[in-house]
């Protein structure tokens, strides 16, 4: 399933996969679909106090913001990520000897948007694959961004690790973050760690050392773990990309999966399932009555349910200065 790319083609990753996409919106219907959808979509801005918030109304995405992710739904459904169960059409580029797969997501959020997946299934799981997820951002650079949804934080295949890959620059935070990361929290070992405390709290890394920047992780998961202690690992979506020889990670730490108007009746429901994009400063709404009614105060409120609490964040910030130091 792997494709043969045109002697032409760069070997760089970020060509390799523009290249498949090409290839793929000229031989594979539903994706062609896909992204003609995506060229005409409505989309909104929402002003925030602290950031800007977009809102793009893409009703393909119904099937993955519906999604059911439960242990009982994910044991009986065929994994739509593992080779054997791929359409026919779907073709893929290697990435990291043959560990990874870069596929073309059908359901585009991005201009360009990817799912890059291990090529053997195995769940959902960033500790032992950030050091990858790093590989990746600098591999893609600079044409995309990389992001991790958490098997309960909107990965809508909790059960076959994988990352996403898209557009640079689509998502606000890519160019608001210089503004809103603020003073350094700690600086070590050719790390600087940021913690931004607001509506929507991150803690981020930048560093040019992938082994410093693996080490700063572990710190916060473990912090994470300790303090927020769950049988899974803890609640959390990733951004990163690789911009001037240097990594900048950007950690959403969760509290829950989905807010309580998505599960709401009649008129207090909202279709609105936040994962690394939404968060990243675009919100996908697969229905179109939700994406007009959408208010900050909407934006507001699934913030504070689905973030952190603003205490827990605090000791977060204060215990990870503590090991960074
Ligand atoms: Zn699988």
């Amino acid at each position: 399933m792997l494709l043969e790319l045109p002697a032409t083609t760069p070997s760089d990753l970020a060509s390799r996969a523009h290249a498949l996409r090409e290839q793929q919106v000229r031989t594979w219907a539903l994706l062609g679909e896909g992204v003609t959808a995506l060229e005409h979509v409505q989309t909104r801005q929402i002003p925030m106090p602290d950031f800007t918030m977009r809102v793009q109304f893409n009703p393909r995405r119904i099937i993955s913001s519906a999604a059911k992710v439960d242990a009982k739904s994910i044991a009986q459904r065929p994994c739509f990520l593992c080779t054997a169960n791929l359409p026919a059409e779907q073709r893929g580029v290697s990435f990291n000897g043959d560990g990874y797969i870069v596929l073309c997501n059908p359901f585009p959020i991005l201009p360009e948007h990817f799912t890059v997946v291990t090529t053997d299934h195995r769940p959902q799981r960033i500790a032992d694959s950030f050091v990858e997820l790093l590989h990746l951002a600098a591999a893609v650079a600079p044409r995309y961004t990389v992001f991790y949804n958490g098997p309960k934080c909107g990965a809508s295949a909790p059960d076959h690790m994988h990352f996403q890959a898209g557009t640079r620059g689509f998502m606000t935070i890519e160019s608001e973050f210089d503004r809103l990361k603020g003073d350094p929290l700690a600086r070590n070992n050719g790390v600087t760690a940021y913690a931004c405390a607001c509506t929507r709290s991150f803690i981020a890394f930048e560093s040019s050392d992938a082994t410093a920047l693996e080490a700063a992780f572990r710190s916060l998961y473990r912090t994470l773990n300790d303090l927020v202690p769950l049988d899974d690992e803890p609640m959390m979506n990733v951004l990163c990309w690789f911009d001037s020889a240097a990594w900048k990670v950007i950690i959403f730490p969760r509290a829950k999966h989905r807010p309580a108007f998505y599960f709401a009746e009649g008129d207090e429901k909202l279709l609105l399932s936040p994962a690394s994009v939404d968060l990243g400063g675009v919100c996908i709404m697969p229905i179109e009555r939700d994406f007009h009614r959408l208010s900050a105060d909407h934006i507001t409120q699934m913030l504070k349910e689905v973030m952190l609490p603003p205490e827990t964040f605090r000791q977060l910030a204060e215990r990870l200065r503590h090991y960074l130091t």
